[in-house]
């Protein structure tokens, strides 16, 4: 049990402290805080009803001790709060029953937090997403009790503030001095090959990550004309990518609110930057690459084309479970003694000089000690001011897990998505921080979803909504509304399914297969990340089907995907009407059994019908992977003030920046966003290190 107590003299005292330090940050000039820049502070300022403003402050309370449970991810989560008259004095967090190493973790972090917050409109613990939301809804369960008055947390508050003031911290906090040439914050898919691009070109670098470790990279890697792909195109000459449809493609879906020169930058680069990356992993002895050699079934061409461009590293068989592409680039970065990675080390804001140029940052170092439970306890804390000489290289990713950024910005992706475990660390810590310099940021908030996130058949889609992962959902079975009818054609790329879904009836709908499932995910001929079974040219599949289907068994179990002998008792089961229902599936199976699609114009080999029981049905929505909006930059990765002036010595690549994505995210290119992320990590680090 985490207790966090406050009296209310240190509450004054904190609340006196913060006024005087923002009134002294008023004072400073050098800081050119932007919101209006974003282009989407505008959009933090929808109407919110009054009776959900999240935050305590300004209200009264029945003085005594209240408490409340939400559903966290693997238990009830509960908190227990007192309150005197007009403040929150303590708060108590049971998160016992979540992932041990995980959501378990967090009740001393949350509870700290809330107190000192005043509010239960606290920001997420990283890694733990689910857990911390949990938190949050019944500490706002607590306090509309003390208070009377519904409080609820994340709403689109008129009031709500997502971007807020750079933090101002005292001279007097800073205990350690550091001075780099070029200081890379965050070490994930952007930052990795930016780290060991500027040890090889021989800068001076620290790289700061705010994890216990640095994120591993992930693994499908899009790029056009590797030495892999040649191999593949030999034997396969229709896998032959042209630049320029691909180059067109890419701006086409989105709708233009992109820069053509940096997705001519990924074009381009991306072969070296996979082969470069591929080749250390290939070096260790611990991976070899795979280029993933499918464009579906040529016989017929879906709507929407797909490039063969996806590239995955694949353990051999003498790497242990320990062996993880972190651990292959840790080795490598070792050899050069001009590099160094510091993690707990989390970046609070950038500093600029006179002219705006960034000069440094000051971030906030950790030091962690193992519990004998396995959990970590913070045991000291302080802050670093880092002097940096050439650039600060941002590549924090975006802002997934910040609610109020999401709901602010994304609240179309809030309505389709459910809570699921796996996703990005992005807590928008990284794009704040580079609007309070001035930063633009995209107009058009994106986001990357996958349809494999499924609820329970009383349940809907909704980011309050806590989901299980369904990997088979982006099979292209048939798929029918709330209403049990059909409502567009089901193949395609995976957000323009999730688009689909987000105009029917609480943004959910059910895929229905059966019995011979098996043999239509072959037929399917998938490509990317859901393809079940081995590409054209012998790649191996991300997943392959029996894997999957030990999932769905899982599903079952856990009552979520429903089995049953006719598709009367399957409606039934999933809360359709049944009618409805049977008569989609019929007409289904009519034009199946026709070859074609007259109703939505699905292409013939994904027409499977649904005629042998066990029928299966399941509740699927979005599972929500990253946001892909991010700050300007030009080709160089210098990020932009929206009059599109650098702001010297600023960069950034990853999702935290922006300008290449907007509306839904391709996945058609397979592992676009990872190779785009590399190759401009790489990029910038080159650009730098000639400076
Ligand atoms: C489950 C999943 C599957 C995906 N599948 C694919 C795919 O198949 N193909 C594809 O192309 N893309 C895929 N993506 C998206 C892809 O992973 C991202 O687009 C890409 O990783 C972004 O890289 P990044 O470096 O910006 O972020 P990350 O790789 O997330 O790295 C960001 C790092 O910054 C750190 N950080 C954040 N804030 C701070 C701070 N304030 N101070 C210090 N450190 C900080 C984080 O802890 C993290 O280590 C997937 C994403 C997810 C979540």
């Amino acid at each position: 049990m985490a207790k966090k107590e406050i009296s209310r003299k240190t509450f004054i005292k904190g609340l006196a402290a913060g006024a005087a330090s923002i009134a002294a940050f008023g004072a400073l000039s050098t800081v050119e805080k932007s919101k209006s820049g974003s282009g989407s502070a505008g959009s933090g300022s929808a109407t919110v009803p009054a009776d959900i403003q999240a935050a305590a402050s300004g209200l009264t309370f029945t003085p005594g001790t209240y408490e409340a449970t939400a559903k966290g991810l693997a238990s009830d989560v509960k908190v227990t709060m007192t309150f005197d008259e007009t403040m929150i004095t303590a708060c108590d967090i049971d998160v016992s029953g979540e992932t041990p190493d995980i959501g378990a973790m967090i009740g001393d972090e949350m509870a700290e937090k809330i107190v000192t917050a005043q509010s239960a409109d606290v920001d997420a613990v990283s890694g733990a997403t689910i857990t911390s939301e949990a938190v949050k809804k019944a500490a706002a369960d607590c306090i509309s009790q003390a208070s009377g008055t519904t409080v609820a947390v994340g709403g689109n508050s008129e009031g709500s503030d997502w971007l807020g003031e750079a933090p101002e911290i005292a001279d007097s906090d800073i205990t350690e001095t550091v001075d780099t040439d070029m200081l890379i914050v965050g070490v994930g898919t952007a930052g990795w090959p930016a780290l060991m691009t500027a040890a090889e070109e021989g800068v001076n670098v620290l790289a700061i990550e705010k994890g216990k470790a640095p994120t591993n990279v992930r693994e499908d890697i899009g790029a056009i004309g590797t030495k892999w792909q040649k191999e593949t195109i030999e034997q396969f000459p229709e896998m032959e990518i042209d630049k320029t449809e691909a180059i067109e493609d890419i701006v086409r879906y989105a709708t233009g609110y992109c820069k053509y020169d940096l997705i001519k930058l990924w074009a381009n680069e991306s072969a070296e930057t996979t082969e470069w990356i591929g080749g250390i992993l290939e070096d260790s002895g611990k991976y070899y690459m795979q280029h993933e050699g499918g464009l579906g079934d040529t016989r017929y061409p879906e709507r929407d084309k797909a490039y063969a461009t996806g590239h995955s590293p694949h353990k051999t068989d003498d790497a242990g479970d320990d062996v993880t592409t972190t651990s292959v680039f840790e080795e490598h970065l070792a050899k050069y003694s001009n590099a160094e990675l510091r993690c707990n080390c989390e970046l609070v804001k950038l500093l600029q000089d006179d002219s705006g140029k960034v000069v440094g940052a000051i971030a906030k170092s950790s030091t962690l000690e193992a519990q004998a439970d396995g959990t970590d306890k913070v045991t000291e804390e302080h802050y670093v001011k880092i002097n940096v000489a050439k650039a600060v290289l941002m590549s924090t990713s975006g802002y997934a897990t910040n609610g109020a950024m999401m709901n602010a910005l994304q609240p179309m992706t809030q309505e389709m998505k459910v809570q699921c475990k796996v996703g990005s660390k992005g807590d928008g810590s990284g794009i704040k921080a580079m609007l309070w310099a001035g930063a633009a940021m995209d107009p058009i908030h994106t986001s990357m979803m996958f349809n494999r996130c499924a609820v329970k058949p009383d349940e809907v889609a909704g980011a309050d909504t806590v989901g299980a992962w369904f990997w088979f959902g982006e099979q292209p079975f048939l798929k029918v509304n709330l209403n049990g009818e059909r409502f567009c054609n089901e193949s395609g790329p995976y957000e323009f399914m999730l688009h689909s879904m987000e105009m029917q009836p609480n943004h959910t709908y059910v895929d229905v297969f059966d019995a011979n499932n098996k043999e239509y995910t072959k037929q399917f001929q998938e490509v990317g990340c859901c393809r079940l079974w081995p590409f054209d040219n012998g790649a191996i599949s991300n997943r392959d089907y029996d894997s999957c289907w030990e999932s769905n068994e899982q599903l079952i179990e856990d009552g979520y995907l429903i089995k049953a002998d006719t598709l009367e008792e399957l409606a039934e089961k999933l809360n359709i009407p049944s009618d409805t229902f049977v008569k989609t599936v019929e007409r289904y199976n009519e034009l199946c059994a026709k070859g074609v699609d007259e109703d939505y114009n699905k292409s013939p080999h994904r027409m499977t019908p649904v005629d042998t029981a066990p029928f299966y049905g399941i509740r699927t929505c979005a599972w929500h992977l990253t946001t892909l909006d991010g700050c300007s930059i030009n080709t160089n990765m210098q990020v932009l003030r929206e009059d599109g002036s650098v702001i010297e010595g600023l960069y950034a690549a990853g999702d935290c920046s922006g300008n290449f994505f907007a509306n839904n995210y391709p996945n058609l290119f397979t592992g676009l966003a990872c190779g785009r992320s590399m190759t401009f990590g790489r990029h910038a680090a080159k650009y730098i290190a000639a400076l």
